[in-house]
């Protein structure tokens, strides 16, 4: 079944060479049960591994079912293991944290056979521990555990058993039990390979090999049982596609983060941070904007604003003089411009403003009665001003809730007399409160007829602005250039000196603000990234513990049937749930944090879609990227080493 020719095995530490096994020849056939005996240091466990498709001999060849398996690769060594041959080992080697079956069902998983559940128990009752299936090894006796371990050896069905001193940490009456799995096995058909350093226990064995210094001192076989050679013949079974599904994966991480939860969470802690003040800070950005944005909308849609250009490049047509101005004239010639719903004038100017002896200094805005539904500003108390007090130039003014509560104590204002630059105004409406104080129609602000405010108050005669109310958004472009038109006609300038008049619209305002939303985000987003950055370190760091610290069961796993791919895709995905769960709980957070300062500071936040899905997909991409260093060190274990490794 196997042979092995002039094998030799070299260890090199260092500068330091030691050889473990010296020209070893040896010939073991189907069915029988060798005992591989010698003192301790003798180089048994190096021959073991070599026939157990663990390690490569250094020189020599080993042909193992007609092929030569002594050249092969880690892959193909990992193939064979996993569908030929079981393991048992002295310490048992079984994976904590799970029960019995699941630990008989991991070679199932690496063989690809995950669904096959049935067969963990079958194998667990054959070994008499059927009714401990769903025990933890460490619940179990060192017995139970070792025959937790021959069932998983078992279970892939394999063509040959190994097992290294597996009653080594037994006591007598669990070595028995063992022992006779074991005979029973080889009666069954079983070849098996049994290291030990007991006299009595390779006893049991058909044939005895006896090692010293890394050579084969004897070999001697008991009186041979009649046997027929290859009752059936045995096949190398070709390397086929097979290997752990991501299901199992997922599970296999799932258990391994859940199996010590707070080190998980303080492991996710960074993670969990950075997504929470991220969403967070998003949310404020995104409520502040929209609150400008309802603001904006408050201001009334499809508004124009008109202004005289600037007159810098008028010197080649007109010399020094700069263009005329805006009269209120113009604005009768726009308010029979096509599309134009609605047209008001405006002047501005800072006044001081006072009742009795409350002072207060604020912005005054001359307009046409149009003004208020322009602005969504119809007065909340009291009245606008109408046609006749612009034609009579009357002394009467609209005031925001910031002068009703700087000159009135907040009292009713209707009806009661203020001084505005030291001309006598009664108080004729009180505008809505809009939440911001600057601008026209804002809090801080009064309201008085335009031509009160052009003749009697601040002695203009041209207008600062002409604000236009377009009928449709569709129409606002065809109605600039109307507008342009006209008031370039009426003041007798040609297509060239369209910079003298200066049309805005609202989307102009909203576009700007989005720019500086944008900057916002992008601010807040190098943030975000050096917070995920910082968190992905941390999840490098204990992956990378995680590691070191689980190297034998990376031995293990890898001695039962798991590919690299496998222990990469193990570790890897470990990362990435790990990530996610952090970035799932730092959305939750953020999003509570979100609501809280939505609350407690009455600021207006907003969660969006998009930052979540940017945070989810932010948590995936860190734990691919810092768990890929620690996953490859899992992977390139050598598994000899991992599985020495104390
Ligand atoms: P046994 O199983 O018979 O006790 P081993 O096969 O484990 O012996 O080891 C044989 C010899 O090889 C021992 O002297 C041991 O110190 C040495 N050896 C085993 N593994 C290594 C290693 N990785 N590096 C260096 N020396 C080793
Ligand atoms: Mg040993």
């Amino acid at each position: 079944m196997l042979e092995l020719k002039h094998i030799n095995k070299t260890y090199t530490n260092g500068k330091i060479s030691f050889q473990a096994l010296k020209d070893i020849n040896l010939t073991i056939r189907q069915g029988e049960f060798v005992a591989i005996m010698g003192a301790s240091g003798s180089g048994k466990s190096t021959l073991l591994h070599i026939l157990g498709f663990l390690d490569n001999p250094e020189n020599g060849e080993y042909i193992f079912l007609n092929k030569n398996v002594a050249r092969m690769n880690t892959q193909q060594l990992c193939h064979i293991r996993r569908h030929m041959a079981g393991f048992v080992f002295q310490q048992f080697h079984l994976l904590p944290g799970i029960n019995a079956l699941d630990n008989v069902n991991v070679p199932l998983i690496y063989a690809g056979r995950s669904k096959n559940k049935q067969l963990g128990l079958a194998r667990l009752a054959s070994v008499g521990l059927a009714e401990r299936a769903d025990h933890n090894p460490n619940e179990m006796s060192g017995g139970e555990r070792q025959r937790v371990a021959i069932a998983r050896a078992l279970i892939n069905d394999p063509v040959i058993l190994f097992a290294d001193e597996p009653t080594g940490n037994l006591d007598t009456k669990s070595e028995e039990e063992v022992l006779q799995i074991i005979k029973d096995l080889n009666r069954q058909g079983m070849t098996i390979v049994m290291v030990t350093h007991e006299k009595e226990i390779a006893g049991q064995a058909e044939r005895i090999i006896t090692m010293r210094d890394g050579c084969i001192i004897s070999d001697t076989s008991r009186a041979q049982t009649a046997r027929t050679e290859a009752a059936q013949e045995l096949a190398f079974v070709e390397q086929k596609h097979a290997g752990a599904e991501i299901f199992d994966h997922l599970r296999q991480a799932w258990r391994s983060i859940t199996a010590n939860k707070l080190r998980t969470l303080l492991s996710m802690l960074g993670i969990l941070i950075g997504v929470a003040a991220v969403i967070t800070m998003l949310a404020i950005g995104k409520g502040a904007t929209r609150s400008i944005e309802a603001n904006l909308s408050n201001l009334g849609s499809n508004l124009l604003m008109i202004r005289q250009g600037s007159n810098r490049n008028s010197s080649i047509s007109l010399g020094t003089a700069a263009y005329s101005r805006l009269t209120l004239a113009n604005l009768n010639e726009l308010s029979a411009v096509k599309n134009i719903a609605r047209v008001s004038g405006q002047v501005t100017g800072r006044a001081q403003v006072a009742k009795d002896s409350a002072n207060w200094n604020t912005t005054v805005y001359g307009v046409l009665p149009a003004y208020a539904p322009m602005h969504n500003s119809q007065p909340v108390s009291g009245r606008f001003f109408g046609r006749q007090e612009i034609q009579e130039r009357q002394r009467v003014a609209v005031i925001g809730s910031t002068i009703v509560e700087k000159l009135f104590a907040n009292q009713n204002p209707i009806g009661q007399t203020m001084k505005i630059n030291k001309q006598n105004f009664t108080v004729i409406g009180v505008l809505p409160t809009k939440g911001f104080a600057m601008g026209s129609g804002g809090d801080d602000s009064v309201i008085i007829p335009l031509t009160t405010a052009m003749y009697r108050t601040m002695g203009k005669k041209y207008l600062d602005m002409i604000e236009a109310e377009i009928d449709a958004p569709e129409n606002i472009a065809a109605a600039k250039t109307a507008i342009k038109e006209k008031l370039l006609r009426t003041q007798s300038l040609t297509e060239a000196d369209e910079a003298a008049i200066d049309i805005r619209d609202m989307s102009e305002i909203q576009d700007a603000i989005k720019a500086t939303s944008s900057t916002m985000s992008i601010l807040l987003g190098s943030v975000a990234a050096i917070a995920l950055l910082v968190g992905g370190i941390g999840i490098m760091n204990i992956m990378l513990v995680s590691v070191t610290e689980r190297t034998r069961e990376i031995g293990v796993r890898k001695a039962i049937g798991a590919s690299q791919r496998d222990i990469m895709a193990q570790f890897l995905i470990e990362a990435v749930v790990l990530t996610s769960c952090g970035g799932l709980l730092g959305i939750a957070l953020g999003w509570v944090a979100s609501f809280v300062i939505a609350r407690v500071l009455s600021w207006e936040t907003y969660v969006s879609l998009s930052s979540i899905l940017l945070s989810a997909g932010f948590s995936i991409a860190v734990g691919l990227l810092f768990g890929l260093m620690p996953a490859r060190q899992a992977a390139n274990l050598n598994t000899i080493e991992a599985l020495r490794y104390e």
